[in-house]
């Protein structure tokens, strides 16, 4: 079953009004597939992982729909969500030192979830075991009675991994998983995907990600995301070898190994026409007067009037 994203709209109180922080934002999730979100900060990635999951501040507006099951999420009340999160939708979040109550011993946390969710004890221990031995924190035993700060941070890591996936989730949310981490570390997260999926084959993933080497090594599929909106979406291997937009193109030229050419940065969100005019090597007349739609391709989808 996918998750399907349809026409998602956030936007934020500001002082001078709304913001618009997502817009015309559809996407969908199949089972067994991983798919990047990139983009810049603040393009609003981690903002579409906070609406799916209903963590957004009160006082937001939100339109669009997220369907799962026939059911769209996006139409439920806190109370009525609850029992989808952690066992259709789980989510990894970025700090994982933090997401961990530190007076508790892990195997504890690891199992209150489940057993919250009427899992008996000896199931719940059983899963949770079987999770930390085959995510390599070894022996499980021992790792379950230790505490947040006896942990590396990459065993921490692993241990929300483990939470996410004791409850056999369908969809896994993983909001950036590398920031600030080094390249052993970032092999051990490439690896880590891998085995959730290994262990969960239908799993769909979501990674919400600015680092492209990650990307390249785990995504089926990209979707770019710039100010808001999308504006390609394709095969990982369309876009790292003909990469249609332009942002998209500046995104792996400012890669170490394509020239770290950097992209100078311009307001984008409230301009006219494509929000990427400011900055964009190709603008045309056209392009600072009308907004481009996302545009069909043959094998991909991009929001751009060069491919019109
Ligand atoms: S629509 Fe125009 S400004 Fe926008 S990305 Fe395409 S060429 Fe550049």
């Amino acid at each position: 079953m996918s998750l399907r994203v349809e026409a998602l709209r956030v936007a934020f109180p500001g002082p001078d009004g709304w913001v618009e922080v997502l817009e015309d934002f559809s996407l969908t999730l199949s089972p067994g597939e991983t798919v990047a979100l990139v983009g810049e900060s603040g393009a609003g990635k981690s903002v579409f992982i906070e609406t799916v999951l209903g963590l957004l501040p009160a006082g937001c507006r939100v339109s669009g729909r997220a369907w799962f099951e026939g059911q769209d999420l996006l139409s439920l009340n806190p109370a009525q969500l609850r029992p989808w999160l952690g066992r259709v939708l789980a989510w990894v979040p970025q700090s994982a030192a933090q997401a961990l109550h530190p007076m508790l011993p892990l195997g504890f946390q690891l199992r209150e979830a489940l057993e919250a969710r009427g899992v008996p004890r000896a199931e719940a221990r059983r899963r949770v075991f079987e999770l930390l031995e085959a995510l390599d924190l070894r022996p499980a035993e021992r790792v379950a009675g230790q505490f947040p700060h006896q942990l590396s941070g990459g065993m921490r890591q692993r241990a929300m991994l483990v939470a996410a996936l004791a409850q056999r989730p369908r969809v896994l949310l993983v909001d950036e998983p590398t920031k600030g981490v080094d390249t052993e570390r970032k092999a051990q997260v490439v690896a880590l995907l891998r085995q959730a999926q290994a262990l969960q084959p239908e799993l769909a993933v979501l990674v919400v990600t600015h680092d492209l080497e990650l990307v390249q090594a785990i995504a089926d599929r990209v979707v770019v995301l710039y100010a808001g909106q999308i504006v390609e979406a394709s095969s990982t291997s369309d876009f790292f070898q003909a990469p249609l937009h332009p942002f998209a193109q500046a995104l792996l030229a400012a890669l170490p190994q394509r020239g770290l050419q950097a992209l100078p940065w311009a307001e984008s969100r409230l301009v006219q026409g494509c929000r990427f005019h400011s900055r964009c090597p190709k603008v045309m007349e056209r392009c600072r007067a009308q907004a481009p739609p996302l545009i069909s391709r043959p094998s991909s989808e991009v929001r751009c009037w060069l491919h019109d």
